[in-house]
């Protein structure tokens, strides 16, 4: 009897999804077996800096869950450490310009992520950090690094992939994982374009001292994020763990320091108008000058207040250097602080698409505006999904790609597009009557959200 041949995969990009997906296939052997292959343009896993916090929902723990072994499960406590009760709230607060809370969607408490996970209703979220997380998931996953995908040719039986080396692999299913420049889709869907919102941010991981925690907590309680709604289109970021990290390069070592994630958004016309004087000049390519940037707009746009000092204070602690390689800074890996255009991938920029040996995953299919949190979630959803379509894979019939397809677009277009609502309406400039008519606004839903959440907890009871 002519034996089956095991059919082979490759996914490019060794991000969160590619990375999960490759568990996913893995743990999922004695149903369906492939011979899996993952390939990565890094040279190695401290190319680049892989930080900041993510929020990763029930829905994505799920589906995390899904996807990896237990070996690699029981690690998940380095990446998102169970919330601690009483000092840590897993949750987000919006305030206006001067720190007054305006909506504050209430919290359903779990214990570590296996509760999370099990959270069916509505959004719960755990701060996580992104660089473990994509740690835990390299674990014993053979990526073949410096091996940047530059295009591919299909066939009949399957897809021939080349490489930036010259190299030429075949494999009878082709997963594009590659980030939202990734050259897969440039090829496999050209119409499909990139969307400018016309919007600058700015990220920095930072170290931030005990007492200045303290004032953030003033402000938040314990809620581990919160955006900050400026007048002129701005807004600030700002999303924590507080567990004291270990002080590599620090002074003050008898004082704690938490990691902070801090992100400042602006209109990109900003860029070109200088706020204090023509002589100032910005380059990306030199950190102090940008956090410089960053601190002249906030004293410029914001009101003089508590908040505006606090979060000027916040970024003076972000690095102003670029290190030589990648260095404790305290945390493993250091991020050179950039001015970074915010874009998503348009899903109505395309009417229909052609399914194939082809497929993406992640933000290469559907980058969206991080306002919402839901990229890294949809791209470990897609993961999950796409390996169980997987398990239906035969030789000569594609159909269990297309359904992958309709289930991912339908999600993830729906969440690409709230994102952008969402970005567009907290980065609009408004006057006083515009500062009313939005605080009323969030005052509003978060009455109503709150009375909707106690109407369901008496409801369905969880
Ligand atoms: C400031 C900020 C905050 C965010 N916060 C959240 C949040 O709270 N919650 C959330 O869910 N998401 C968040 N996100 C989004 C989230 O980080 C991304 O959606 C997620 O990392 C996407 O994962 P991915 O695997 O699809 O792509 P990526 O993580 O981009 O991985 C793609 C990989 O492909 C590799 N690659 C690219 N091109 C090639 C090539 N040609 N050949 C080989 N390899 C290649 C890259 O080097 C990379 O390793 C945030 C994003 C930002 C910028």
């Amino acid at each position: 009897m002519q034996q089956e041949k095991i059919p082979t995969i490759f996914i490019v990009g060794a991000g969160l999804g590619g990375l999960s997906l490759y568990h996913a296939l893995i743990k999922n052997k004695d149903k369906k077996e492939f011979n899996v292959k993952i390939f990565e343009r890094e040279s190695s896993p401290t190319d680049r800096w892989q930080g900041y916090h993510i929020g990763l929902t029930n829905y994505g723990t799920q589906s995390l869950l899904n996807c990896i072994p237990s070996s690699i499960a029981s690690n998940l406590p380095k990446a998102m450490p169970s919330p601690i009760p009483g000092v840590e709230t897993h949750g987000i607060n919006i305030t206006d310009q001067v720190g007054n809370v305006l909506l504050a969607p209430p919290i359903k408490p779990y214990k570590d992520v296996y509760e999370l996970a099990k959270i069916s209703r509505g959004l719960s979220t755990i701060v996580t950090y992104r660089d473990r997380l994509r740690d835990v998931l390299l674990e014993g996953v053979p990526v073949q690094w410096n091996k940047k995908c530059v295009k591919y040719v299909e066939t009949q039986e399957g897809v021939w992939v080349s490489f930036e080396d010259g190299s030429q692999e075949f494999c009878n299913i082709l997963v594009g994982a590659d980030g939202i420049n990734s050259p897969i889709r440039k090829q496999k869907l050209p119409e499909l374009q990139i969307f400018n919102y016309g919007i600058t941010h700015v990220c920095a991981d930072i170290s931030v001292p005990k007492h200045l925690i303290n004032k953030i907590n003033k402000i938040n309680g314990n809620i581990l994020a919160c955006k900050t709604l400026g007048t002129k289109g701005d807004s600030s970021f700002m999303i924590s763990r507080f567990i004291p990290i270990e002080q590599e390069q620090n002074d003050k070592k008898d004082e704690p320091h938490y990691r902070v994630t801090l992100v400042y958004s602006y209109p990109s016309e900003l860029n070109n108008v200088d706020v204090e004087s023509d002589k100032v000049k910005v380059d990306d390519n030199d950190p102090a000058s940008v956090i410089e940037h960053v601190k002249r707009l906030i004293r410029t746009l914001r009101p003089d207040c508590e908040l505006t000092d606090l979060l000027l204070e916040l970024w003076d602690l972000a690095p102003k250097t670029i290190p030589n390689g990648p260095i404790k800074f305290p945390f493993k890996t250091y991020n050179p602080v950039q001015r970074r255009m915010m874009q998503d991938i348009d899903p109505m920029s395309i009417k229909s698409w052609t399914s194939s040996r082809v497929v993406l995953l992640g933000d290469a299919a559907h980058a969206m505006s991080p306002v919402l949190g839901l990229g890294a979630n949809n791209a470990i959803q897609d993961a999950d999904k796409l390996s169980q379509a997987l398990l239906k894979y035969t030789d000569n019939n594609i159909s269990f790609i297309k359904e992958y397809e309709k289930e991912m677009l339908k999600r993830t277009s729906a969440d690409v597009l709230k994102s952008r609502t969402v970005t567009f309406k907290s980065s609009t400039p408004i006057g006083p009557f515009g500062v009313f008519i939005r605080d009323s606004i969030l005052k509003v839903m978060n009455v109503m959200i709150n009375f909707y959440n106690f109407a369901d907890s008496l409801i369905f009871k969880n």
